[in-house]
């Protein structure tokens, strides 16, 4: 995808990791690395936004992603505003670009955007003024580029040398927009062994992955690997029809301690929620101590933080 930079080179909308230049996702975990706190201590406030305005606009469900794209602005400075889509006019039939072009009439800087038909944040991003930029926090099954950087940044606290390490993805692969945007950040930041583990009608199109190694069974997949990321079956792409029986799925894709055993002994398990307990994941998997589940939430923060400065830097600058 294109028109993501400004011709200096910096970030002005964040649609997709794919292509996106080396350097500039290192500078943004490194952005995102200094604003971690441990929990317990207070997270780092500034001013830095203040006077910019931020608008979530979500047509699907959200938990982390909105409320750690309104804290993130928040502590930045910058007024937020949550679109509750369902109360929105979109249901009378006013167009998404007419309910962008409000929000911009409004003074908004930045859309974040989280919508279930592809297209929607390009198309958005492509009509907008040139003063406002677009964050995808999520794209039908293509992309979740937030996601994909709070779960590099995750992998990085753990595992820093990533040429090294063996990254199995594991689920629903095809429907899901967090493997796909995982895929272009490993990729991009020079991890190898990147596996894709599913039954096979969750397996992406051949085409798809290219140079990821496809295991249908668990545990030729989890073999030594040093990160093992389980995903959600994707219930809302799929017609009920192809809905995998939740029994023999966790039967025969569930992630159990005996089955984490396969992997290395240091190995981290990660998970971008909502989990379904008991179908890709045993709790005492999801709670145990090998689990970095948590701290992708709290990555998340400082993630979205540094991407929100990052786009918006020219305006505070102005
Ligand atoms: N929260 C993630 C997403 O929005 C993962 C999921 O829903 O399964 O894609």
């Amino acid at each position: 995808m294109s028109g993501q930079l400004r011709p200096d080179g910096s970030l002005r909308h964040l649609l997709t990791l794919e292509d996106l230049p080396r350097a500039l996702i290192e500078r943004l975990l490194e952005r995102a690395q200094s604003l971690v706190r441990p929990l317990g201590e207070r997270p780092p406030v500034s001013r830095a936004l203040a006077g910019c305005t931020v608008a979530n606009l979500f047509t699907e469900p959200s938990t982390r992603t909105r409320v750690s794209f309104e804290l993130a602005a928040k502590r930045l400075g910058a007024d937020v505003v949550n679109l509750e889509v369902q109360l929105s006019s979109r249901v009378k039939g006013e167009s998404m670009l007419d309910t962008v072009y409000t929000l911009q009439s409004l003074h908004v800087d930045a859309l974040v955007i989280r919508d279930a038909e592809m297209g929607v944040p390009g198309t958005v991003a492509a009509n907008v003024a040139a003063h406002v930029s677009v964050l995808s926090a999520g794209e039908a099954h293509v992309a979740h580029p937030t996601q994909g950087l709070l779960d590099a940044l995750t992998v990085r606290q753990h595992k820093p040398n990533l040429e090294a390490i063996a990254i199995a993805i594991v689920g629903d692969i095809r429907h899901s927009r967090v493997a796909r945007s995982a895929l272009h950040v490993f990729r991009a930041l020079g991890v190898r062994d990147v596996r894709i583990v599913a039954p096979p009608v969750l397996m992406p199109e051949p085409q798809e992955f290219a140079g990821c190694s496809r295991h249908t069974s668990l545990e030729s997949g989890l073999k030594d690997a040093d990160v093992v990321m389980m995903l959600r079956i994707q219930k809302e792409r799929m017609a009920q029809a192809e809905l995998p029986d939740a029994d023999r799925y966790y039967a025969s894709y569930g992630l159990t301690p005996e089955r984490l055993a396969l992997a290395r002994p240091d190995a981290i398990v990660m998970h971008p929620q909502p989990m379904n307990r008991g179908i890709e994941i045993a709790s005492a998997v999801a709670d145990g101590p090998q689990s970095v589940i948590r701290d992708q939430v709290r990555n998340g923060v400082a993630v979205r933080m540094a991407v929100l400065s990052e786009v918006l830097a020219w305006r505070s600058a102005a």
